[in-house]
C-alpha cells in the first residue's frame, strides 16, 4: 500500500529458472513487496507444456498467502489437447484470475492459428492474457494488432512492452490501435524516459506495472514508475488501478 493506494504487480514466476538463477522463494518475494509497498503479485510457472504440472506449483505456491499472491494459468500449444481442458480447471477450480502464454517456449507466432482457442477461451471469460513479447521472432508485439480486434471481449497485455526497439514502438501502436491491449512494465531494457513515453504515447489507462520477480527485483522495478515524471493519478492508474480492472477485483 503507497499512501491509500493498492500496489499490484502483474508480472511474477513460479519455478526455478536456473540459467537466470531464479527461484521462487514466496519469503523472500513477500519481503521486497512489503518494502515498497506491493500489496499483491501475480504468479505464473512457464515450464511445463502439459500446463498442469506447472499450474498446480502455482496453485500451492499462491495457497501460502493467498492474500497477496494470484494466480494465472498457463497453457501451451505443445501439448495443444490439454490448453483448453486445462484452462477451464485452473481458472474454474484453482481460482486464477487471468492466462499467461510464452511463445519462445513452443515454435509458432503470437498470431498463429494454434493460439486461438486459447485466445476464444480468454474472450468466452472476458480475461485478461499477458504474452511474453521481445525480440524473439514468436513474439514481435505488432502479431498481437492480428488478434486483439478478433477477441474484443478478451484483453492482451503486452509484457516488457516489447523490451527495446522497434518492438517496444510495435507495443506502444498495438496499444493506440486496440483499447483491450495493454503495456506492461518489467525489463531489463530500460534507460530513463520509458515510463514516460508509455503513458504519454499509450495512455496511462493502458500501462501495468509488473516487476518479473523473482527473475528481477521489485525494488527496482517499481522505482522506475515512483520517481517517474508522470502525475500522481497517472502513476496511480499504472500501479494498481488499471491490473484491478483487468482481474475485476
Ligand atoms: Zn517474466
Amino acid at each position: 500500500m503507497i499512501d491509500g493506494w493498492e500496489i499490484i504487480d502483474f508480472h511474477g514466476h513460479v519455478g526455478r529458472w536456473d540459467i537466470f538463477e531464479m527461484s521462487d522463494d514466496a519469503d523472500e518475494i513477500l519481503h521486497a513487496m512489503d518494502a515498497v509497498g506491493i500489496d499483491r503479485c501475480c504468479m505464473f510457472n512457464i515450464f511445463h507444456p502439459d500446463g498442469a504440472t506447472g499450474n498446480d506449483q502455482t496453485a500451492a505456491f499462491v495457497s501460502r498467502y493467498s492474500e497477496r499472491f494470484i494466480g494465472f494459468a498457463y497453457v501451451s500449444p505443445l501439448m495443444s489437447e490439454f490448453m483448453v481442458p486445462e484452462l477451464e480447471r485452473a481458472i474454474d477450480e484453482l481460482g486464477f484470475l487471468a492466462i499467461k502464454i510464452y511463445p519462445p517456449y513452443s515454435r509458432w507466432r503470437l498470431n498463429d492459428p494454434v493460439w486461438n482457442s486459447v485466445y476464444q477461451f480468454a474472450d468466452d471469460r472476458g480475461l485478461a492474457l499477458i504474452s511474453h513479447t521481445g525480440a524473439e521472432e514468436t513474439c514481435w508485439p505488432v502479431y498481437v494488432e492480428d488478434i486483439a480486434g478478433c477477441y474484443p471481449n478478451a484483453n492482451f497485455v503486452i509484457a516488457h512492452a516489447g523490451n527495446s526497439e522497434p518492438y517496444r514502438s510495435q507495443a506502444i501502436r498495438a496499444a493506440q490501435r486496440f483499447s483491450n491491449v495493454y503495456v506492461e512494465t518489467c525489463s531489463t531494457f530500460r534507460e530513463p524516459g520509458v515510463i514516460e513515453r508509455l503513458v504519454a504515447e499509450a495512455g496511462a489507462d493502458r500501462v501495468v506495472f509488473g516487476s518479473d520477480v523473482p527473475l528481477m527485483d521489485p525494488r527496482t522495478q517499481l522505482g522506475k514508475i515512483i520517481t517517474a515524471k508522470i502525475s500522481d493519478c497517472e502513476k496511480r492508474l499504472v500501479l494498481g488501478e488499471n491490473a484491478k480492472r483487468l482481474l475485476k477485483l
